[in-house]
Formats: C-alpha cells, structure tokens, sequence
C-alpha cells in the first residue's frame, strides 16, 4: 500500500494536490481505507498555508486543540499520515490533468515528471503562492534571503533582517528576539498594519525598526553578509545573514484553472462527497465550493473524509462508505 515511483513517474491510489491541512488529511483518510497516496505541492515544505503565513501563530478553533501553533498543527498532520507512507513531491507544481488509460488520471509535473492515479483529490487551497519579492534580493534567494521561518532556531545568532509591515513581520521579529543576535525589522511606511498590540510589543522589545525605510542591495560572497537600507536620503549598511521577506503573496489558481473543472468564481464545485464533475476527482479545503461553504480549517479535515472515503469506494465498488471506526483498528497510527 505505497506509492510506487520509477524513474520521474509516480503511481498511486490517490493523487492530492496540495499537501495543505486538507490534503495532508486526505491522504490521511486515504490510508487509513488501505489506499497508497502521493501528495503534490508547490512549496518546499507541507502544511499550505499555514507553514507559509503563520508557522508561529496560535490557532484557537481546530476542534480538539484549546490553542496550537500552525507550526505544530502541521506536524502533526504529517506525523498521523506518516505510517501510511505518502510519497511527498515536494517544490513540484502540479501542471495538468488527463486521462490515463491505465490507471484512471495522469498529473503532469512543471518540471516534467508524472503521478499516474485512481483519483485525484484537489486540496490546492488559494492556488499556487509565491512571496512577493524585491529585485535586489532575488540573487540571495536561499543564500540567506528567505520568503519565512520554516524553524525559528535557524536563525540562532544570527543578525536577521525582516522586511515588512504586516502581521507576519511583526510576529516573525518578536518571535525571533529571544533567538536571533539581533532583529531589525525594515518597513517602507511609517504606520504598521499588523495588529496594535503586537507593534507595541514590538516596539517595546529589543528590535531595530525602522520605518519610511527600503532595501536597496545586498551583499555578501558566498552568502548574505549585509543589507543596505536607505531611509530618506541616508543609507545604512546592516550586518545580516539572513533576511526574511513578509511583503505577502501573490496566489493565482495557475493551471488548475485549465484542467476543465467546473468553477465558479476560481472555485472548483463540488456536491456532497466532494465530487467535481469529473469522474474520481475530488476537491476539499478552500479550492472547493458549494452553497454556504465556511472556510475554516476544522471545515476542510471533514471534506478531505468525506472525498478520501468516496474515493475509496469508487476506486474499490463494493466497499462501504463509512471507514468504522478508528478505535477498531489495531493497525491506526497511535501507540
Ligand atoms: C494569517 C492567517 C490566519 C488564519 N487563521 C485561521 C484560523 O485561526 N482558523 C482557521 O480555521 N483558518 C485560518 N486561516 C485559514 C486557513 O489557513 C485555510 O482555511 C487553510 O489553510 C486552507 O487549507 P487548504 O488545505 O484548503 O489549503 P492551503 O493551506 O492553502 O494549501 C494549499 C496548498 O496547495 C498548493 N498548491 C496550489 N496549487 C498547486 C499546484 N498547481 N501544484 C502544487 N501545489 C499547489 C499550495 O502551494 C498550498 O501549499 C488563516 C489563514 C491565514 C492566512
């Protein structure tokens, strides 16, 4: 029950584009029907947005948690799918979908490899994000110009440059304070947009700020070594190995707005196993809709059940729709 990969193609029960909150249960949901799964996404790392935009924010309403960071929300989610073995493509974007005589639908990769599946579940939430950048950052880009804080203890010791005004500038800096040699956090206008209280924790904090301010180069050899900021006329050079943009993304739904799934308003629609109007193609999380859709997280988990659990009956006609119970199963990943 796993995925099989030979040479750039990839065959599995189930294709999930996506490896968000909702695709990471899906394949979750698959496995646990016995369905091997690979998971696509664009990004290097799992966890859709919620590993991209606020890896350290709290969230309160996920049934079952009192509060849990978006960080460990996502581990989680990967640690529970982990037994039943997904093959992650990770930094792939899914490019198209055909028909595929053998095993049911083929997804091409960007960069040309290949996922050949039974069904293809679509959790692919806003589309594909890439971080709005500056152009004089683009060729530090991973040699210590980075798009967010996948782990905060990376930057031990380091003088970390953040670039930004939003909540994820703020929250990045504050949480950076304790670990970082020094913060300084760059923002092109004088008044923040994150929320109040955090810019005044900021400013109370051991964090450079400064505002009407604008990176205009890097430099650096091997990598990131300074970053020179102009505030009104002065320009003043700051010692950074790393820099953190938080200029937002920019989301477009990309190709999987030419796969011909019906939308409506660049949403796929669905009906109430999460079917789209192709045959064993499935959508979940915020890419779906239907009438009176809440876009919440908690809401996502319960569609990526109900298309894993349709899927497995389409894929294995015959088999019954309710999964039993988890708490039957020797084989469910707790001890
Ligand atoms: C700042 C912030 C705070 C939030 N707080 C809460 C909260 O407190 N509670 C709550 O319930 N919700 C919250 N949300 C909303 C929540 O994050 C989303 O509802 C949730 O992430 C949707 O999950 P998803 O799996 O559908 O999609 P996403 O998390 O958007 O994941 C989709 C993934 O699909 C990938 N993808 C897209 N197109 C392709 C392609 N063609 N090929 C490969 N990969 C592709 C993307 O790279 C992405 O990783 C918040 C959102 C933000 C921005």
């Amino acid at each position: 029950m796993e995925a099989t990969v030979v040479g750039a193609e990839t065959s599995a029960d189930v294709a999930v584009v996506g490896a968000g909150p909702a695709g990471l249960y899906a394949a979750y949901c698959a496995g646990f029907r016995g369905l091997s799964s690979a998971i696509v996404d664009a990004l290097p790392e799992p966890g859709g947005q919620m590993a991209a935009l606020y890896p350290e924010k709290k969230i309160y309403d996920v049934g079952g948690h009192v509060a849990v960071r978006g960080r460990e929300l996502v581990d989680n989610l990967t640690a529970q799918v982990a037994p039943f073995n997904p093959h992650y493509l990770l930094g792939r974007t899914a490019a198209s979908l055909t028909p595929d005589d053998g095993a049911g639908w083929a997804i091409g990769l960007e960069d040309g490899g290949r996922v050949r599946a039974g069904a293809v579940v679509i959790a692919a939430g806003l589309g594909r994000s890439v971080p709005r950048t500056l152009p004089c950052l683009r060729p530090y880009e991973g040699r210590g110009v980075a798009h967010h804080v996948p782990r905060l203890d990376e930057h031990r010791d380091r003088d970390v440059v953040i670039v930004g005004g939003g909540d994820s500038a703020v929250d990045w800096a504050l949480a950076l304070v304790p670990i970082a040699r020094s913060v300084t956090v760059v923002h092109r206008r004088s008044a923040f947009r994150a929320h109040e209280y955090s810019v005044k924790q900021m400013y109370a904090a051991d964090i450079r700020v400064l505002t009407d301010a604008q990176v205009t180069a890097c430099n650096g050899v091997k990598g990131l070594e300074e970053v020179c900021v102009r505030i009104s006329e002065e320009e003043v050079m700051l010692p950074a190995q790393a820099l953190v943009t938080a200029l937002g993304f920019i989301t477009n739904l990309g190709p999987i707005a030419d796969w011909g799934l019906q939308m409506e308003n660049r949403q796929i629609t669905v009906d109430i196993g999460m079917r789209t109007n192709l045959p064993k193609v499935y959508a979940v999380g915020d890419i779906c809709t239907y009438e009176g859709r809440v876009p919440l997280i908690s809401v996502g988990f319960g569609e990526a059940a109900a298309a894993a659990n349709h899927a497995a009956v389409e894929l294995r006609p015959g088999s019954r729709l309710a999964p039993g119970h988890s708490t039957d199963r020797d084989a469910t990943p707790l001890s």
